[in-house]
């Protein structure tokens, strides 16, 4: 019988924004069902790594489900969920499609594209950088969804080596909006060794990219050529992650895919709706609606067959990142009206138990992700006849108070 529901909703947390009237997206949003179950329930905040720690989507995964975080893991869930096998010493990471003025300048224009590339021209653009990149050593370059792929160098690789957007390090955000090279990260000459390889598939593809016809039709229609790649989270061994037999879960992404196949999860997943329209946030309330619809199918056929269900909703990281709190809101006050109006009906009486919570903050106005807190809230089938709204400031005066990652699935019960 289900006894829980587990729902991530991507990027969650924010802060107070000015075109809200100083509200963050959550405290603005109409969210009459997830008021419904805070009231009957309990908040309270979470830090998903650690205090002070800016999380990437994988790390705050890992860590909230109780693994420790050893290192860099990005790479190789991607490759797992793209179907990628790894062997001994085969490297991974994640890529994006990425604009930049020229290599010459460095400067990054987007780090996605124009978020508008669509998965097919992403699939021939991939197959011209695996056909005609020679490297001392095999490849495999392959695209997911959208701006993003995973790139695999095989063979006997170190990954003690950074990405090449150097936003991204270590728990830490650092403004720039310059191309890096990828360095190795200790003294070992292996280190050093992949760096180069990589740094020279990089200037390999990025050359073959520049010349692609695809990016020429791009540029016609007015639209940012997909002419760089941007690598990160390199990671070398499958991470060993807790296991969650009776558990299923509701993945769609790459990432989500391949941290639920190793967590041992059953998964549910459906092919992410391609891009009919040039305007990117037309396309994403395709994909969330198509999220929402079939995780409210999955809770329904499996009300007998699973203990647990995790349910990651990726969409509302996005306008986060793009700086429109007014679209965050907007998609929260969707999920509200669809799939927790659901959960609304279906968790009483089936005395099923729900956490929602996000995986890290994505403050809109910062445009990444940061060490904020995020809210969590925790359905448990009570009775407090006390009025409450999901907001990130209510849920810091909760009575669950503050939780590290590790501790939330215990602290509630799920584990
Ligand atoms: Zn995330
Ligand atoms: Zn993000």
């Amino acid at each position: 019988m289900l006894k829980g529901i587990f729902v991530i909703l991507d990027g969650l947390g924010d802060l107070a924004n000015k075109q809200l009237d100083n509200q963050t997206p959550l405290e603005a949003a109409e969210t009459i069902n997830m008021d419904f179950l805070a009231t009957r329930g309990e908040m309270g905040y979470m830090y998903s790594v650690k205090p002070g720690f800016v999380p990437e989507s994988d790390e705050a995964i890992v860590s909230i489900f109780g693994n420790e975080l050893i290192s860099s893991t990005r790479g190789q869930l991607e490759a797992k969920g793209a179907g990628l096998k790894l062997m001994r010493g085969d490297l991974a990471f994640r890529v994006n499609f990425a604009t930049i003025k020229s290599l010459e300048s460095g400067e990054i224009i987007d780090r996605r594209a124009g978020r508008n590339l669509t998965t097919e021209e992403a699939e021939v653009l991939a197959r011209a950088i695996n056909n005609l990149v020679k490297l001392p050593c095999k490849f495999d370059f392959v695209p997911t969804v959208q701006h993003r792929a995973v790139l695999v160098l095989r063979g006997g690789f170190s990954d003690d080596i950074s990405g090449n957007d150097l936003i991204y390090s270590e728990g830490k955000v650092k403004l720039t909006d310059k191309i890096g090279f990828c360095k190795p990260l200790d003294e070992e000459d292996n280190s050093q060794y992949t760096a180069n390889i990589v740094n020279e598939f990089l200037d390999k593809a990025c050359e073959i990219l520049k010349n692609s016809e695809i990016n020429k039709e791009r540029q016609k229609k007015g639209f940012l050529p997909a002419n760089y790649l941007l690598v990160r989270g390199a990671g070398i061994e499958l991470p060993k992650l807790k296991q969650y037999r009776k558990w299923a879960s509701v993945a769609y992404m790459p990432l989500e895919i391949g941290f639920s196949q190793l967590s041992g999860m059953n998964i549910f997943s459906f092919n992410y709706p391609p891009l009919k329209k040039f305007d990117a946030y037309e396309n994403l309330y395709d994909a969330l609606k198509k999220a929402c619809q079939f995780s409210m199918k999955c809770i329904q056929d499996n009300l007998k067959k699973y203990d647990y269900l995790y349910i990651h909703i990726k969409e509302t990281d996005l306008p986060g990142h793009d700086n429109k709190p007014i679209e965050k809101k907007e998609m929260l006050e969707y999920i509200d009206k669809t799939l927790f109006k659901y959960i609304r009906k279906i968790a009483p009486p089936n005395k099923i138990k729900v956490v929602v919570t996000g995986d890290h903050s994505t403050p809109c106005k910062l445009k990444n992700h940061s060490a904020d807190p995020v809210p969590v809230l925790f359905y448990n089938c009570g009775e407090i006849p006390e009025e409450k709204h999901f907001s990130e400031k209510e849920a810091r005066l909760g009575r669950l108070g503050r939780i590290l990652g590790g501790e939330l699935l215990k602290k509630v019960g799920f584990v």
